[in-house]
C-alpha cells in the first residue's frame, strides 16, 4: 500500500490530505515530515507511529491524522520502503532483519491487524464505511470499545433481569424484593454517563500495546500453551490483588470514598441492587478499578486477545455479582458476598475469588439461612 505522494520541500506529502481542514493538513504535513524518508516512502500515515523517535509526536499523529485508507493510495505496485517489505496490501518487516527486531516489528503489525479487524467487525457492521473509516485511529478504537461495552452492558443486564425477575419469578428473588424500575433506570443513567470515560482506558491500553510498550504477545504459539497458562494465572493473581487493594483504598481513603466510590454505594439494600448496578460508578472509580488489568500488561507477558476478552468479561461479571443471588461456588466471590459488601462496607472487597479477602482478613461469608436466594 503505497501512497501516491509528492516531494515538497524535502518531505513526502500525501496527496490525499487535500480533503481535510487546514489544521489537519498542517498537522499531517508537519508531524509527518519530521520522520518520513524523502523518497519511496510508504504512506506517512502508516509509518510515523512506528518510525518516529518521539512517542509524543506519534501519539499526536494518531489523534490528529486519520489512518491510511486504500482509497487514498495508489494501488500500483511500488518499491518497498527502507525497513519494510510490501506483502499484499500491507507493509511487513523484512525477513532478513535480525530476528529480534523483525519479531518486534511483526508483533506490532499483528496487534494493529487484530485491532483493525475488531474495528471492521463492530464499526463496519453498524456504520457505513464513510462514517468511521476517515476517523483518526484512536477515535475508531474508542468508538468500537464504546459500542461493544454498551452492547455487553445492556445485553447482560436485560437478559439476566429477564431470567431472574421474570422467568424465575419468586424462585431466586421474592416478588416484593425485585428492584423498582426507577432504581434500575437510575443505575443505567449513572453507568451510561460513565461509559464514554471507561472506554478511554482500553483505548489507551491498545495504543500502548500496538506501539510495543507492553509485554503483550499476539499468538499463543509465540510462547506455547504451558507458558500461556502460567502467564495467564500470574495475570489473574495480579488483577485480583490490584483490584482488591484499589477497592479497599477507595473505602479507606475518605476523600476517595466521598467523591468517587460513594456513587456506587448508594445502592445499599438488597432491593435496590440489580444487574444494572454493575457499571454504575463514578467514571474515575470505574477506571481506577480496571487499572490493574492494564498494569499487568507491563509486568507479565500477556496474550493480547485474552486481555481484551478479560476486560469485557468484567462488564458481564459485575452484572452478575449485583443480582443478590448467592451462587455457592467456592472460591468464587459471587453476588452473595458482594451484597454483604454493599451492606457492611467493610468486607468482601475482592473480585473473582474470595482469596484476597481471606488472606487480608476482610472475608465475611453469606449466612446460610436456607432462603430461596441460592442457585
Ligand atoms: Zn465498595
Ligand atoms: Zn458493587
Amino acid at each position: 500500500m503505497i501512497c501516491a505522494g509528492s516531494d515538497r520541500g524535502g518531505s513526502v506529502e500525501c496527496t490525499h490530505s487535500g480533503k481535510r481542514s487546514f489544521w489537519k493538513r498542517w498537522a499531517h504535513s508537519n508531524l509527518s515530515s519530521t520522520s518520513v524518508p524523502k523518497s519511496d516512502s510508504p504512506c506517512p500515515c502508516l509509518s510515523v507511529s512506528s518510525s518516529s523517535s518521539s512517542p509524543v509526536i506519534a501519539f499526536l499523529h494518531q489523534i490528529i491524522v486519520p489512518p491510511p485508507s486504500l482509497a487514498h493510495c495508489d494501488p500500483r505496485p511500488a518499491p518497498a520502503a527502507p525497513g519494510l517489505e510490501i506483502s499484499g496490501d500491507v507493509a511487513r518487516p523484512p525477513t532478513d532483519r535480525p530476528t529480534e527486531l523483525a519479531g518486534a516489528m511483526d508483533a506490532g503489525y499483528l496487534f494493529t491487524e487484530e485491532t483493525s479487524l475488531y474495528n471492521r467487525i463492530v464499526l463496519g457492521s453498524l456504520l457505513p464505511a464513510s462514517a468511521w473509516e476517515p476517523m483518526p485511529r484512536l477515535l475508531q478504537t474508542w468508538l468500537r470499545n464504546y459500542i461493544g461495552g454498551t452492547l455487553i452492558y445492556f445485553l447482560s443486564g436485560f437478559l439476566w433481569c429477564f431470567y431472574i425477575y421474570y422467568l424465575k419469578r419468586n424462585v431466586y428473588v421474592p416478588k416484593d424484593e425485585i428492584p423498582t424500575r426507577k432504581a434500575m433506570l437510575l443505575q443505567i443513567y449513572v453507568a451510561m454517563k460513565a461509559m464514554p470515560w471507561y472506554c478511554a482506558l482500553p483505548t489507551l491500553s491498545e495504543y500502548m500495546v500496538e506501539n510495543g510498550w507492553t509485554k503483550c504477545f499476539s499468538r499463543i504459539s509465540d510462547v506455547g500453551w504451558l507458558a500461556y497458562l502460567v502467564y495467564l494465572s500470574i495475570y489473574l493473581v495480579m488483577a485480583e490483588f490490584g483490584i482488591y487493594w484499589m477497592h479497599r483504598e477507595l473505602h479507606d481513603i475518605k476523600p476517595l470514598y466521598k467523591h468517587l466510590h460513594a456513587t456506587h454505594h448508594i445502592y445499599n439494600k438488597q432491593n435496590t441492587l440489580s444487574p444494572f448496578a454493575g457499571l454504575a460508578f463514578h467514571p474515575l472509580d470505574g477506571i481506577l478499578q480496571a487499572v490493574p488489568h492494564v498494569m499487568a500488561l507491563f509486568l507479565v507477558p500477556t496474550h493480547f486477545t485474552t486481555h481484551i476478552a478479560l476486560l469485557f468479561l468484567e462488564a458481564i461479571w459485575t452484572a452478575n455479582i449485583h443480582d443478590c443471588i448467592h451462587g455457592k461456588l467456592w472460591p468464587v466471590m459471587g453476588a452473595g458476598y458482594h451484597t454483604i459488601h454493599h451492606t457492611t462496607y467493610r468486607h468482601n472487597y475482592g473480585h473473582y475469588t474470595i482469596w484476597m479477602d481471606w488472606m487480608f482478613g476482610t472475608l465475611q461469608d453469606p449466612i446460610d439461612d436456607g432462603s430461596k436466594k441460592e442457585m
